[in-house]
């Protein structure tokens, strides 16, 4: 994949402190792809998206709406840990998000589910996370294929809140539900 080349290039800041790059991870003809906001301590140790407690709760979730980690494809705006976990920069991002471009343009899915705020705002920086989750998103963007986005509450936040993990739980459900949607639409 590209990786190899971006794993060499990518002049992100956070290279210097962080143990090794995380790239996206998964099925590459997934019809659904999912991005993160950074990788966490275990992401960095590993080298793999959502390895940690978040990635476990991920996985349950996957599990109730019938889904595996080898039917999606799963990534993260930041390829790099931030140290400490603090939130990445926006030239942190700004430096990762080609990287992140060509991952999408290479699986081109159906539908792209953002998990937690970072994740939506890169791509719709005006939008609430309170407001926004779990509602279906149809939009032309300038550099993707995709026109399918589902904001969700990132799992991290939700494993010990217990409202957002309530809400959480249910706007997943839905990914089944718009995938089933878009399978009767031609392909573009
Ligand atoms: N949280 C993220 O946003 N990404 C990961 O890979 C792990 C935790």
């Amino acid at each position: 994949m590209i990786h190899k080349k971006w794993l060499k290039q990518c002049a992100c800041e956070l290279r210097k402190t962080a143990t090794q790059g995380v790239p996206g991870h998964g099925n590459p003809d997934a019809r659904v792809v999912f991005i993160g906001e950074a990788p966490g301590k275990k992401e960095n140790e590993i080298g793999m998206p959502f390895v940690g407690a978040a990635g476990k709760f991920l996985d349950e979730m996957l599990a109730a709406i019938q889904m595996k980690r080898e039917d999606i494809y799963i990534t993260n705006i930041v390829k790099y840990r931030p140290p400490e976990n603090r939130d990445p920069l926006p030239e942190e991002k700004a430096s990762c998000a080609l990287w992140l471009q060509e991952e999408l343009n290479f699986i081109r899915p159906k539908l792209i589910v953002f998990l937690g705020r970072h994740s939506m705002n890169h791509f719709f920086p005006d939008l609430k996370i309170s407001s926004a989750h779990g509602k279906l998103v149809h939009k032309k963007l300038k550099n993707i294929t995709t026109e399918y986005f589902l904001p969700l509450y990132h799992p991290a936040a939700a494993l010990y809140n217990g409202s957002l993990r309530a809400e959480l739980i249910k706007d997943f459900k839905k990914i089944r539900l718009v995938l089933k949607r878009l399978d009767s639409e031609p392909d573009r």
